[in-house]
């Protein structure tokens, strides 16, 4: 039995593990599951999977979360050293599938403890990649990455040498706005933004993908697990979303991972590594899907993309910024307080501004990660004055 814990099991694809783990039983004995404050959510998975320890990251619900829990075996935890347990305890395989930066320390728990981590968190990566990377290679931990991009390459990779690879290209939905004019764009609702026309997705990577800034990210995150330099990591866009990604070789050979867009497959795929059970995702037949379209990307429409690139050439504490300030800027976007247009705006400013070195521990990357989000927070309240 293999022992698990999934950080984040209540969204999107949290429940999406869940539901892999749950076909396994003979396979997997859940540890720990995490949720932020969907107390209902978390309990009634705990009980269903029999898991020992639950933890809820917001700590004025954890008597709820102890009510609900009453008469199992399952224990209450909460807050940040509740997470810390949920990620370096004793599960052997763990699930990093919180949105956002507040992914970032349970994550590095995770690494630092030798865990195999299913990296679905990007934005730690973007924000703490060579400090992660490097603590992975010290503690031995595995980060088998689990966006479906990141899996379909390193799948295509299998034990071939990075040395003989010329370069990686991402694909990219397009999002629900591929095809809208900018003057429309600007102005687009959350309800929009987030209707994504092949996966389903949380609120806040699917906005990403409509300002495409997730496929930025995504070259962040590529740079950092696969070591190669933005220069020879393309994006292309394939609406269809079927082709993964696809890695070329030196000798002109191209590799590309294919399959419905369940994001079961990658879950799957990491769970069981370097082994395969069943996702229960629909099968592929080509046969019956539609042509298979590949576009260049465009920067002109979609600047989240250029913004991404140049963080990742600035340096320093550049994709800190970028990230902190788009996860503000995104919150905003879905509150009402700012317009669509605006969110690429405001990281372009923040980026423009910022001059700090690389960080050289964690807690640097939190503090500037609070930096930029305080700043964009006053952005914010200057735009709305
Ligand atoms: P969701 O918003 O659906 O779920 C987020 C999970 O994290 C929930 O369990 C939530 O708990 C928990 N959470 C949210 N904020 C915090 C916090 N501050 N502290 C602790 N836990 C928190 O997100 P997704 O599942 O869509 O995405 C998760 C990650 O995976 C993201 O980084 C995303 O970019 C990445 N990813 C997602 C894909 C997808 O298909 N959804 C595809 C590829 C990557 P609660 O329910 O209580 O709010």
């Amino acid at each position: 039995m293999k022992t698990v814990s999934i950080l984040g099991a209540t969204g999107s694809v949290g429940t999406s593990t869940l539901d892999i783990v749950e076909r396994h039983p003979d396979r997997y004995r859940v540890v720990a599951l995490t949720a932020a404050s969907n107390v209902e959510a978390l309990a009634a998975a705990a009980r269903r999977t029999n898991a020992s320890l639950a933890v809820i990251s917001d700590e004025n619900r954890y008597a709820e979360l102890q009510q609900a829990l009453a008469g199992s075996d399952c224990r209450a935890a909460a807050g940040p050293s509740g997470l810390a347990e949920a990620a370096a305890g004793e599960a052997e395989w763990v699930m990093a599938a919180i949105v956002g930066c507040a992914g970032l320390e349970p994550v590095m728990a995770a690494v630092e403890a030798g865990r195999t981590v299913a990296l679905a968190n990007k934005e730690a990566l973007v924000t703490a990649g060579s400090l992660m990377m490097t603590a992975a290679d010290r503690s031995g931990s595995a980060i088998l990455p689990v966006d479906s991009e990141h899996n379909a390459i390193f799948q295509c990779l299998g034990s071939r040498r990075c040395d003989d690879v010329r370069r990686l290209v991402l694909t990219a939905s397009g999002g629900p706005f591929r095809t809208w004019e900018t003057t429309a764009m600007s102005t687009a609702t959350p309800a929009q933004a987030v209707a994504h026309p092949n996966w389903s997705m949380g609120a806040k990577i699917s906005v990403d993908s409509a300002t495409m800034m997730n496929k930025g990210l995504e070259l962040i995150e590529a740079h950092h697990l696969f070591g190669l330099p933005g220069e020879c990591i393309d994006i292309v866009v394939h609406p269809q979303s079927i082709v993964h990604s696809m890695v070329e070789f030196t000798d002109g050979s191209v590799l590309a991972q294919m399959g419905s867009a369940d994001m079961r497959i990658p879950i799957a795929h990491t769970l069981a590594w370097p082994e395969r059970v069943a996702s229960g995702a629909d099968r592929l037949d080509l046969t019956r899907c539609p042509p298979l379209e590949f576009e260049a990307p465009d920067i002109e429409r979609f600047p989240a993309l250029r913004l991404a690139r140049q963080a990742l050439d600035q340096g320093g504490a550049a994709p800190i910024v970028l990230n902190a300030t788009n996860e503000i800027a995104v919150a905003a976007f879905l509150a009402g307080r700012i317009t669509f247009g605006a969110i690429a705006e405001l990281v372009a400013d923040a980026l423009a501004a910022s001059r700090d070195e690389a960080p050289g521990s964690i807690a640097e990357v939190i503090a500037l990660d609070r930096a930029a989000r305080g700043r964009a927070e006053q952005h914010l309240v200057e735009r709305a004055a």
